[in-house]
């Protein structure tokens, strides 16, 4: 609720002005229980800052973090370790978030060392388990991750998230360096995972094709604020934000005749620096919609049909 992130701005003369850099400037959202909530937007949108915050990697400015009913954002670490253990994230690159100099085992056994009172023998069998069960072999448990492939490692991150048993997974760019048929593979993974154990997602992706299919709503994120939120099948048929429709339009197509005419162009200009928010919308500089209002006044996010939110003086 309500969910800033603003970072100090380095160099003398913005630290005279206390320039701040709004990340994350005002965001409410809600993920349901067992659903995959999908957070798309341009890389510097303030996702992942976002995803963090919900994962309490990084602090909070301003804001709540209610988690299964407890406001998460002011615990402090004795307090935190349960939500901790419920709380896993897998993140982007395989190759670095994996320790070299570990075997997968010893990988997959940190958390449950942390969080678990286990003995090690049953930790071991527990370890066992996950790694057939994001299909691997037994005896891979004493390999490194050098040894495998990118989709492999990345299968690993997910055992490791999973080892402890959590309830809510962050998955930032989970699958964005992978290759296309790599990608549809760990996509089928996660969600056998999630009907297996009840998981809930935080899906983040900059581009809206990745979360199409495994998302049951989507959020899309512009400049550190949302500005539309929907279920995944609404928004792909009738995108309503200028955004959203931009970032739509710019998924390349099998059939060109196929392409929907979603009455906007393709994004305009430069993403605008989030250091220089002025009034108004933020998205103003780049929409083909923009009116002498959308300068003025910063559009709200408001409720437009069913679960639809989107923040535009259009609507
Ligand atoms: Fe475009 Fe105005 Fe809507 Fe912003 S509020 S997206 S500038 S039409
Ligand atoms: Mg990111």
């Amino acid at each position: 609720k309500h969910l800033k992130k603003y970072f100090p701005v380095k160099g003398f003369k913005a630290r005279k002005k206390k320039q701040m850099l709004k990340a994350v400037d005002d965001v409410t959202f809600t993920i349901k229980k067992g659903e995959t909530f999908g957070l798309v937007g341009e890389s510097g949108c303030g996702k992942s800052t976002l995803g963090r915050m919900i994962c309490r990697l990084y602090d909070v400015t301003d804001g709540e973090i209610i988690f299964d009913g407890t406001n998460i954002e002011n615990l402090k670490s004795k307090a935190l370790k349960p939500f901790q253990k419920r709380i896993q994230a897998i993140f982007q690159d395989p190759y670095s978030s994996l320790n070299p100099n570990m075997t997968v085992a010893e990988i997959i056994d940190e958390p449950l060392e942390i969080h678990t009172n286990f003995p090690k023998k049953d930790r071991l069998n527990m370890i066992k388990a996950i790694l057939i069960k994001v299909g691997f072999k037994e005896e891979d448990m004493n390999k490194y991750p050098s040894e495998f492939s990118g989709g492999q490692r990345q299968r690993i991150g997910i055992a490791r998230a999973l080892a402890i048993q959590p309830d809510f997974i962050l998955c930032d760019e989970a699958i964005s360096a992978l290759d296309v048929s790599i990608q549809a593979q760990v996509i089928n993974l996660l969600e056998d995972l999630q009907k297996e154990f009840g998981l809930t997602y935080l899906f983040i992706a900059h581009d809206l094709s990745m979360v199409r299919h495994i998302s049951d709503r989507v959020g899309v994120m512009y400049l550190g604020q949302l500005v539309e939120v929907s279920t995944s099948e609404e928004l792909y048929k009738e995108p309503l934000h200028p955004y959203t429709k931009a970032l739509l339009s710019a998924i390349p197509v099998a059939d060109p005749d196929q392409k929907q005419d979603l009455g906007g162009d393709l994004i305009q200009g430069e993403l605008p620096s989030p250091l220089d928010i002025g009034e108004g919308c933020r998205f103003r500089s780049r929409c083909p919609f923009a009116m002498d209002k959308c300068a003025k006044v910063a559009p709200e996010l408001k409720k437009v049909d069913g679960e639809r939110v989107v923040a535009c003086h259009l609507y």
